[in-house]
């Protein structure tokens, strides 16, 4: 493990990555100089020194700290509570919280980095990093300065997460379904509902909450629905169990009631009616970083069939030497090269400024598949070795599958880029 020097721990306890990558430039740490882009000029498929620095990082510690105790995790469905805290030093485990809030402060592009590297080592820990800046997202987007010195600050002091609680038994794809009700009494709003498959819930410091304000069940979306910061240990929320998943074991993701919640008017983001623009808004940054977990995930399906392909002999040959299989493996980079192409670009986009959600729908959908077909296929190049769980590749085909699932399904995917599309078309644009 890269030891982080002290220079880089903050007063408020927590360790700048940004200061680690100057640091470990100053003192010598290289990576190789092809890499970088030095002349930015029109396109680039480089990181810059400093994103190569958090790669190395997120590398280094996936295959130390995460690739040694996944595939136990994974049969015991234990949190990891040491990995999240040693995330938290080295400043990985909230890239984006901004520098004046005492956060590393980094971009899309740089959190897209780390998700990979992550999801590579385990991606139900890519997944409860990816719930805590879903969450985080929200109060980064619509807080106001004392809102977010409150409780950006807390996951800067500790090692907390914090959990985006949106879904609802009936109300999933559709987030205009959404019962959960906030009632105004005073200079307080009493919350009554129900959240379903809520990441990192036993183990939330507060939560993201979309609630329906408005007394009019024929109110639009854009209006009917409030976005609140609630305090996990506030009275009269119950978390559930653990759900028990197919994959993602370590991660904790359970239902949670609200029965009269009480949550001060100072907790409402931006104002009564925001909540679902700043609910969905929160999308465009996070896709980006689930697709850049696939593609970690179809990276280390690539990486473990190609070891087993070179040692595994049938017909007297290495079975990658069998065209079959070995196209199997070019298919794999095939989707690994132009998912993480236009996953980088979907981050690039909203580091510029510029509106991403096209892009942000497209690397999602795409990297989800290419995650689920290679590993499917890591399990075929196994053959009866990949059904086994003594091997780590069934495991990948499990924690492939909910890609296509959260933060949006595949379908709803399609349905965002068909109508970017045809929006375009209509008024003449690209
Ligand atoms: C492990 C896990 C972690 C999660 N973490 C969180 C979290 O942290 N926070 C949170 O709020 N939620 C979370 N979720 C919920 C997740 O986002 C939803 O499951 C997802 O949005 C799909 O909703 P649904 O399950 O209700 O499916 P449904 O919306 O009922 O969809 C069922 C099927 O119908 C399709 N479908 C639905 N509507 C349409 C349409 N209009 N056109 C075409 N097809 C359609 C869907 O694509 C899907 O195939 C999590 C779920 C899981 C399993």
């Amino acid at each position: 493990m890269a030891t982080i020097p002290r220079s880089c721990v903050k007063v408020r306890g927590i360790s700048s990555l940004r200061n680690f990558c100057r640091v470990s430039s100053v003192l010598g740490v290289r990576h190789q100089s092809t890499e970088v882009n030095e002349n930015r000029t029109g396109l680039s498929f480089a990181l810059t020194e400093e994103q190569c620095h958090i790669r190395d990082t997120a590398r280094k510690f996936a295959r130390e700290e995460i690739i040694p105790v996944a595939a136990d995790l994974d049969r015991t469905g234990e949190r990891p509570v040491d990995i999240y805290q040693k995330l938290w030093k080295l400043g990985m485990l909230n890239p984006r919280i901004p520098e004046k809030h005492g956060g590393p402060g980094l971009g899309n592009v740089d959190s897209i980095v780390i998700a990979e590297e992550l999801s590579y080592g385990c991606t139900a820990i890519a997944t409860s990093w990816g719930g805590t800046n879903l969450a985080q997202s929200a109060l980064m987007l619509s807080g106001n300065d004392a809102q977010k010195r409150k409780y950006l600050g807390r996951l800067v002091d500790e090692p907390f997460l914090c959990s985006y609680a949106v879904t609802e038994p009936e109300a999933g794809s559709d987030v205009a379904g959404i019962q959960t009700r906030a009632v105004k009494k005073g200079d307080e709003y009493v919350i009554n509902g129900h959240k379903m498959w809520i990441t990192n819930t036993g183990f939330a410091n507060w939560y993201f909450l979309l609630a329906r304000t408005s007394p009019d069940p024929k109110a639009k979306a854009g209006g009917a629905f409030t976005g609140f910061i609630v305090d996990a240990d506030t009275p009269g929320i119950q978390p559930g169990k653990k759900e028990s998943f197919m994959g993602l074991r370590c991660c904790d993701t359970r239902s949670v009631s609200f029965e009269d919640v009480v949550v001060p008017k100072e907790n409402v983001l931006i104002g009564e009616g925001a909540g679902f623009k700043i609910g969905m808004g929160v999308f465009d940054g996070a896709r980006p970083a689930v697709a850049a977990s696939c593609v970690g995930l179809a990276q280390r399906a690539l990486d473990e069939s190609t070891k087993y392909a070179l040692d595994r002999k049938t017909m007297g040959v290495p079975i990658a030497q069998h065209q079959a299989v070995a196209f199997m493996l070019a298919d794999m980079a095939i989707g690994i090269e132009t998912a993480r192409l236009v996953t980088q670009r979907s981050a690039l986009q909203a580091d510029q400024g510029e509106s991403n959600t096209y892009y942000a729908s497209i690397a999602k959908a795409y990297a989800s598949d290419v995650a689920n077909k290679a590993a499917t296929d890591a399990v075929q190049i196994f053959g009866g070795c990949g059904y086994s769980n003594e091997y780590p590749v069934e495991k990948l085909m499990r924690d492939a599958k909910i890609s296509q699932i959260y933060e949006g399904t595949s379908q709803i995917q399609r349905i965002i880029i068909s109508g970017e599309l045809i929006r375009r078309f209509k008024s003449g644009g690209h």
